[in-house]
């Protein structure tokens, strides 16, 4: 998000930036650590909208960024095995299809077809969008950032905010590790430590971190899953495959298999240390969807941080009570994907101008107003 604001800033002539790096290396948080999905599946109209234009933007992005992002558009497949899910998802698919989205709805058979080793036992329906994939975080980010610093932009890597200077209601600058830096505008980008950097600035941002696991595996050693007796056991393509009902997901992710889930009984908080007792309750639902996984060889595993609002929508906007204080955080497990438009919308707002779309349910006071229109398809 960072990376993307500061680019969508120079474009507007905003040059005189400076993006602030705690770690060694940029796309260290959850950035490094997603599954790569991109999709316009959403239930909220701000959602779908934001993936309309970033997955446009991810669609030329090669060409405009000159990097490489890997992006295979062979669609999300939403498998749904609850009378109550179907009812959410017709609202959904009515949305999207009136904002142009082709999303279809799809037979248990259909479903199967489409991603060939994948179990329908029990499905009752299913939705795809073709136009759904999978694209690569650390690319996205590298193009931002390349093209933002050729633009003027100066990135600082290895330096910590530990400060937020606010004086008579009006930020004033930042404190960090390696010096203080004075400036009239500051953007909280922080994902999911962005409630902490609000704290520095006296502000309530409601960003909690949720660890979550990403698994990856093959079958037995130096058998492929493209050929002979692995073939068909998991889709060729890099189709994402989701269990709406236990949100066990995966997809191919070049010669393995990449797979998560979330597990309910996950509490806030920053350890991202691998729970690896975690992974029978992930294979044991992944199985019923994918039997291949029962004698794949789980080879590594890593988890990150979603950054969960309480409404599961974005905070993309100005600080009531903090001048020239912005946020752009919360985007509760779907944050790289929307990274495109997220960074268009608050460069526009930062700069004074019409966004082009109604930002109010990305406001950060809609907490305290109670006026939440929260997006239901968290996975
Ligand atoms: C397992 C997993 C799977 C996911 N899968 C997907 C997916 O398929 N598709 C999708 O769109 N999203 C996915 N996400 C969510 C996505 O990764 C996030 O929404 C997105 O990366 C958020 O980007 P960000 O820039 O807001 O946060 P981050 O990428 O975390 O960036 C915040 C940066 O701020 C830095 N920082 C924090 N505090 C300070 C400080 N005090 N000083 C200086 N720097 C600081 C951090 O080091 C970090 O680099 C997934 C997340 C996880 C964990």
């Amino acid at each position: 998000m960072g990376a993307s604001v500061a680019y969508h800033l120079t474009r507007l002539g905003i040059t005189d930036i400076v993006l602030v790096e705690r770690e060694a290396q940029l796309a260290a948080g959850s950035t490094g650590r997603n599954a790569g999905g991109v999709r316009h599946q959403f239930s909220t109209e701000q959602n779908v909208r934001l993936s309309l234009e970033s997955i446009r933007s991810l669609e030329r992005f090669e060409e405009e960024f000159g990097v490489s992002i890997d992006l295979h558009q062979d669609g999300y497949l939403f498998l749904l095995s609850r009378d109550d899910d179907v009812e959410l998802f017709r609202a959904s698919v009515d949305l999207q299809r009136n904002l142009g989205v082709p999303t279809e709805w799809l037979t248990p058979a259909q479903a199967a077809r489409l991603a060939p080793g994948a179990s329908v036992d029990g499905v009752i329906a299913a939705t795809f969008c073709a136009k759904d994939g999978v694209a690569d975080p650390n690319g996205v980010t590298m193009g931002f950032v390349r093209a933002a610093r050729a633009a003027g932009a100066e990135i600082v890597r290895g330096s910590e905010v530990t400060g937020i200077d606010v004086v008579n209601g009006r930020v004033a600058g930042v404190r960090t590790t390696r010096g203080s830096i004075s400036a009239p505008m500051v953007v909280n980008a922080a994902g999911p430590w962005a409630g902490r950097v609000g704290r520095m600035a006296g502000l309530e941002v409601p960003v909690s971190p949720l660890r979550r696991h990403i698994f990856f595996a093959q079958p037995a050693a130096g058998a492929s899953w493209d050929d002979a007796p692995h073939r068909g056991q998991v889709p060729a393509t890099r189709i994402l495959v989701i269990d709406f009902t236990t949100s066990f997901y995966f997809h191919r992710d070049g010669g393995q298999l990449l797979f998560g889930m979330g597990d309910p009984a996950e509490r806030a908080g920053f350890d991202t240390t691998v729970r690896w007792d975690f992974l029978p309750e992930v294979v044991e639902a992944g199985v019923a969807r994918l039997p291949a996984l029962a004698d794949a060889v789980v080879s590594h595993a890593w988890a990150g941080l979603y950054e969960m609002t309480p409404d599961a929508m974005p905070i993309i906007g100005p600080a009531p009570d903090c001048d020239g204080f912005y946020v752009i955080a919360g985007f509760s497990g779907h944050g790289f994907q929307h990274s495109p438009a997220a960074g268009r919308v608050l460069a526009d707002l930062v700069t004074g101008r019409d966004p082009g779309l109604d930002v109010s349910p990305f406001a950060l006071e809609r907490f305290a107003a109670g006026t939440q229109a929260a997006e239901r398809h968290v996975v």
